[in-house]
């Protein structure tokens, strides 16, 4: 469908993506210096496998700050993007035939990586048919196989924030039947109307090396800086130096220019988090308004990330088919919620710009509701609909 869409916006067509997961802001300031100054330097060479020991140190003040959990050098690995933290640890952990449980809607990488490594990815959805993921399903579905649970908050795709409960019986489960609890925190400051998202670690027992809690964090999304793709895990050290031999035998390192751009970041004024969050959660409340007068759409209003999982079952529950008219007839890029495992919904980004939200919400609508008006301008030409 991007690949579609890129095709219509290349012969001019005025393509609106609510499927893009970015923020559009500037990298923040003393990233570019600390990485231009690096790059300056001329002197560009490997870095210790888990990541130069200053941005180490930055991410150990970054968790021992925000999770109140002391960090210990060994338990702190660098990888090129959250995605490969996650990738690096469902390898470090899962034997083949292993079972992960990944409670849905999930993050659609998370299944592929677990068939990449061989292991069996075990889906949960839960059985009120509501998007929060509830214990009794993830019990049951447990089973000796069961080596990891992946969860993720606040979620791609639903914007949910778990509820703490949740949060305390997962952590207690998992150190109960000795299974890893990965936590996928990469939107864990994206959080609106003063809520928070629970750390794991607030119930966790012991030390990091005692706990069964793995997490994984990154600056893709805290600073709006996808393309730096710089992430990290914080493990027991046991496990960070299987991470560190698997991440030796493929990439060596993260790229040093990004590392210095990462450490840049996480040193330097923090008030651009603030600044990105409030602009985002002005987008949610832009977009809630636009999606209540939508007839037929039920949508629960996101807590935080960047992402609404509205239900368009009402007009067509074949998510794939949905997105691919919306594309073709209204020229909005949305994804289909069959990518996250479910289906009747589409997910729609949030990040981008206002007008983006507010016309292309409209869009939708006049190609979905029949009692939106029948005629839209879209771009410079009059769109007449009729196929209602
Ligand atoms: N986890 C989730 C839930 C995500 O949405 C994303 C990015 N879309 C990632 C991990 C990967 O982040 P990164 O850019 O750091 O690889």
């Amino acid at each position: 469908m991007n690949e579609e869409a890129e095709l219509l916006r290349q012969r001019g067509e005025p393509v609106i993506h609510l499927g893009i997961g970015e923020p559009k802001n500037r990298a923040p300031i003393n990233a570019i210096l600390n990485s231009t100054a690096k790059l300056n330097t001329g002197n560009i060479k490997y870095s210790p496998t888990d990541g130069i020991p200053s941005l180490k140190k930055a991410i150990i003040e970054y968790t021992e700050e925000n999770y109140d959990k002391a960090v210990d050098p060994d338990n702190v690995i660098v990888t090129s993007g959250a995605k490969q933290a996650i990738y690096n640890i469902l390898y470090t952990l899962l034997n083949p035939q292993d079972e992960i449980i990944i409670p849905a809607p999930y993050w659609v990488s998370y299944p592929e990586m677990a068939k990449m490594v061989y292991g069996v990815p075990v889906f949960v959805t839960p059985e009120d048919g509501g998007l929060h993921p509830r214990m009794e399903d993830i019990v049951e579905a447990a089973s000796s196989s069961t080596k990891a649970i992946i969860v993720n908050s606040p979620n791609n795709p639903s914007g949910l924030v778990f509820k703490e409960d949740f949060i305390k019986e997962i952590v207690e489960f998992c150190e109960e039947k000795r299974i890893y609890l990965i936590m996928d925190d990469i939107y864990h400051k994206l959080v609106f109307d003063g809520k928070k998202a629970v750390s794991a670690y607030q119930f966790a027992k012991g030390d990091i090396e005692d706990s069964r809690v793995i997490t994984v964090n990154g600056i893709s999304k805290l600073y709006g800086m996808t393309g730096f793709r710089i992430g990290w895990t914080i493990a027991p050290r046991r496990l960070v130096r299987v991470m560190t031999n698997i991440q030796a035998q493929t990439t060596s390192c993260a790229s040093v220019i990004l590392q210095a751009a990462a450490e840049g970041a996480l040193v330097g004024l923090q008030s651009i988090v603030e600044n990105l969050r409030l602009t985002i959660q002005n987008n949610r409340d832009i977009i809630m308004r636009e999606l209540k007068s939508f007839n037929g759409v039920k949508t629960t209003a996101p807590d935080g990330a960047f992402y609404c999982f509205p239900d368009f079952r009402t007009y067509e529950t074949d998510s794939v088919k949905l997105a691919d008219f919306l594309l073709k007839k209204a020229l909005v890029v949305t994804v289909p919620g069959k990518e996250f495992g479910m289906e009747g919904r589409l997910r729609l980004s949030f990040s981008r710009s206002v007008n983006d939200l507010v016309e292309g919400v409209a869009r939708m609508k006049w190609a979905l509701d029949p009692s939106a008006p029948n005629e839209i301008y879209i771009g410079d030409r009059k769109m007449v609909r009729d196929w209602l």
